[in-house]
């Protein structure tokens, strides 16, 4: 097989786009594609540095290693979540990833700060352990962020994650989130940092392509607490879906947001009313599910 754009040997078979791709002109394809998603989505310009969320999977870093090649000034943010082994791998992963490039990385330990992982605070406060990780990560991102400067923070949210948030959106029909889906959360004139995710065009399988050609070293391992977790069975059911007419999961998220665009012109503002009173950041009550998280494990934490 041949690359459609310039006849060299394909490495890529991409029938999405009924097309293969060399090496080089897959990359360029993809690069095009994470430059379009940041100016469509006005997500951020080249003048201030970004904070990108690194996990240590292969979609973060690979997030990390495209804004370098756009020429993005970038600084890394990994969470240590404290789950023994695979936490411990993921900060290497990080850390080696920064350090052979000379790239600044902050990091922040749950063990350090709290006495706790956060299987332990999940625990203690009741709640399921991926929707407590997701709560105390939403909050650190924004948190060290607004403490250290950054307007932007960038996450490795690639089509197959924000397809399957849509459908479990769908099939519960939670309104709110579906409105509020979006790969950018507003900043509220700046009262809180932006969210993005510059990956939202592309699926995982070209995520993964481009990890291994740019030989990006990863924890392929997944998170031990997500076993069983419905966005797997909603990635799943989207893949088969892809596989019987390619291009199906493009159709469904790209195609969402066309709608939203349509439907909600501008999205919902962010008001003082919606600030947590104990920490200030964004929340519906008036305490913040992360507020209400430590409250609930503080006979277990530390400091
Ligand atoms: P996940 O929710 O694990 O699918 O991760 C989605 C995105 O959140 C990743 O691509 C990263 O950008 C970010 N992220 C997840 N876990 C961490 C972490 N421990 N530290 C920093 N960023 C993370
Ligand atoms: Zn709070």
């Amino acid at each position: 097989m041949k690359c459609r754009k310039c006849k060299k040997p394909a490495v890529l078979k991409m029938p999405r786009h009924n097309t293969a791709f060399c090496d080089v002109c897959f990359q360029d394809y993809l690069l095009k594609q994470v430059q379009k998603a940041i100016s469509d989505g006005k997500m951020f310009l080249k003048e201030a540095p970004i904070l990108v969320a690194v996990s240590g999977g292969k979609d973060s870093l690979a997030l990390w290693d495209i804004l370098i090649k756009l020429g993005y000034e970038t600084v890394g943010l990994h969470l240590n979540l404290g789950i023994g082994a695979y936490s411990a791998t993921s900060q290497q992963m990080v850390e080696k990833f920064a350090q052979t490039r000379n790239l600044r990385l902050i990091t922040h330990g749950y063990q350090e700060s709290y006495g706790l992982g956060v299987v332990e605070i999940a625990k203690a406060s009741a709640r399921p352990a991926c929707s407590a990780c997701g709560t105390m990560k939403r909050h650190h991102f924004n948190r060290i962020a607004i403490e250290e400067g950054f307007p932007v923070v960038a996450t490795g949210h690639n089509l197959d994650d924000e397809a399957a948030r849509l459908l479990g959106n769908l099939l519960k029909w939670q309104v709110p989130y579906l409105e509020k889906q979006s790969p950018v959360l507003s900043d509220d004139n700046g009262k809180w940092a932006k969210k993005v995710k510059p990956l939202y065009r592309l699926p995982e399988r070209e995520m993964a392509a481009y990890a291994i050609l740019n030989r990006i070293d990863y924890i392929v391992e997944e998170c031990p607490m997500s076993n069983g977790a419905k966005a797997f069975t909603y990635k799943e059911t989207l893949n088969r879906l892809e596989e019987a007419s390619p291009g199906a999961k493009h159709q469904f998220y790209l195609g969402f947001l066309k709608q939203k665009e349509k439907s909600f012109p501008s999205p919902p503002p962010v008001t003082d009313a919606d600030a947590c009173l104990t920490c200030g950041q964004p929340c519906q009550s008036e305490q913040c599910g992360y507020c209400r998280l430590i409250e609930r494990s503080t006979s277990l934490i530390v400091s």
